[in-house]
């Protein structure tokens, strides 16, 4: 497997420290607010290289964090005059339950900052002691200075750092690139007792202990989306390193930016949308299939033609779980088809496979990935239509594969196509039924059948005007009817 390091700007191969075992560490959101789709992008990313790397074998430890306490917390805690633990508390509990209506998996440890305060006076005081660190008026301040190899991670020069922005001055501090550890509470913010009094921690340094709790050093994959390089990220490298004198993480991953007219999502341009309500219009295969069809490094538009199209996708799928179940039920005594033919989707099963497996080992390339289970699909439908008449048990076997493949490959990407689900009719499937088929159920499957039968014998009676309104009617909710040799059949249009 080779992925993409930030620090070492290259593909590497992908060597976990303790063969078999993954951790992997990814800042979680600041919760004063609810999730916008860019960020659910990154932990969307992150949620399928952690799935897709369990289903290598690897027995993955992913640790992603809360950062609940904040400036934004408790500004947005004075806005609304209550305090900022309720405010984190509301919204931590938000993003968990928009996550879960992602389909994104629990990390295996959620910490929360506020509960690791005590370790991170720990390693401040670590630090102020090994010389990387300074108290001043009760702030205490990394010392960039202290270690060298400041800038590693982004790419960035201290000196053209300090000459090129314009960092704003501030007495505290020795040197304007430094930054704060630990800082003084003001009147009326949250604040814990420390040796230099009264305050609460900066934001890079319980991303530091957080992680170093949880997993140990180094941790193998540290990720976040690519605005968090700098600063955050080269800060907490800086701090781990200089804290302990082990390397932090060995491979940084970043995430690509979600765009709206090709700017950066984000609650300060006041782009944003929130992702709980696009899961309000959308389900959450389709918006799981736009953002994979996007390597996960590179920006990504969002768009309502966007989501157009991945809804078509996700129909596509869900057209094909309908047609395989169809297959099920064919009588399987025809002759069967051409064996070259069959022996074709065999393979395609295979390949789609490899194809998958070598496109996510290629620093997980889900579009690749997802672009060879659509190969699939397509292969085992054309087969489907083109043989259903004379179908024989071995076709069903080889478009059993097809299907097994296509929903393993998909449920690693964390797209779930229910067969029973893809079923589904719509209730409105009941009262067209009863209106021209005199069904008096309530069950939309069975109404359909209903539907079915009566054109069947319409069709017999040479009552077009009925065979014409069922087809209509199915119509105008999506569906077309398909006549086949061993009857009539509803796919979605
Ligand atoms: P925050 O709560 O702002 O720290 O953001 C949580 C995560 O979302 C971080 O990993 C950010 O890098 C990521 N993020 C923020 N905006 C975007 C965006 N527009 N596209 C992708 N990821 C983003
Ligand atoms: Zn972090």
């Amino acid at each position: 497997m080779r992925v993409y390091s930030t620090l070492s700007k290259s593909k590497e191969e992908f060597i976990p420290t303790e063969a078999g075992r993954v951790s992997i560490y990814v800042c979680g959101p600041t919760v004063y607010g609810h999730v916008h789709i860019g960020n659910a992008r990154t932990f969307l990313s992150f949620d399928v290289i952690r799935r897709y790397l369990s289903w290598k074998g690897f027995e993955v430890a992913y640790v992603q964090n809360i950062t609940d306490i904040d400036d934004k917390i408790i500004n947005r805690a004075n806005e609304e005059g209550r305090p900022a633990s309720e405010v984190a508390a509301e919204y931590a509990e938000a993003f968990v339950s928009a996550m879960h209506q992602l389909g994104v998996e629990d990390p295996t440890v959620r910490p929360r900052a506020t509960e690791a305060i005590p370790q991170m006076i720990g390693m401040i005081e670590r630090l102020v002691a090994r010389g990387h660190a300074y108290v001043a008026h009760g702030d205490v301040y990394f010392s960039v200075r202290s270690f060298p190899a400041y800038g590693k991670l982004s790419g960035r020069d201290i000196d053209e750092m300090r000459s090129g922005a314009r960092v704003a001055l501030d007495e505290r501090k020795k040197d304007p690139l430094d930054f704060a550890l630990w800082k003084a509470a003001k009147p009326g913010e949250p604040h814990w007792p420390s040796p230099w009094g009264e305050g609460r921690p900066g934001w890079h340094i319980e991303c530091s202990v957080m992680s170093e709790d949880e997993l140990g050093l180094p941790l193998d994959i540290h990720g976040g989306g690519a605005d968090l390089v700098f600063p955050h990220h080269e800060n907490e490298l800086a701090q781990s390193e200089a804290a302990t004198g082990v390397q932090f993480a060995r491979y940084w991953l970043h995430g690509g930016m979600l765009q709206i007219d090709a700017e950066k999502m984000s609650k300060s341009l006041g782009n944003f949308l929130l992702l709980k309500d696009i899961l309000a219009k959308h389900e959450a295969p389709v918006v799981r299939l736009l953002m994979l069809q996007a390597h996960y490094r590179s920006p990504l538009d969002f768009s309502d033609a966007r989501l157009d199209e991945a809804g078509h996708a996700y129909q596509r799928l869900e057209n094909l779980a309908r047609n395989l179940r169809w297959a099920r039920s064919l009588p399987a005594e025809g002759a069967g088809a051409p064996a070259p033919e069959r022996e074709a989707v065999v393979a395609q099963v295979r390949s789609a496979r490899e194809k998958f497996e070598a496109e996510m080992d290629d620093d997980f390339n889900t579009a690749g990935a997802l672009a060879a289970v659509f190969e699939l699909a397509r292969a085992a439908n054309v087969f489907l239509s083109d043989h259903q008449s004379v179908f024989c048990a071995d076709d069903r076997e080889a478009l059993g594969q097809a299907k097994e493949a296509v929903v393993e490959l998909l449920g690693v990407l964390g797209i779930h196509i229910a067969e029973e689900a893809a079923l589904d009719y719509p209730p409105e499937c009941v009262a067209l039924a009863a209106r021209i088929a005199g069904y008096s159920g309530h069950d939309p499957a069975a109404a359909v059948d209903e539907l079915l039968a009566a054109r069947s014998a319409a069709r017999a009676a040479r009552d077009w005007e009925l065979a014409d309104a069922v087809r209509n009617g199915l119509s105008e909710l999506g569906f077309v009817i398909e006549d086949t040799p061993q009857g009539a059949r509803v796919v979605f249009g």
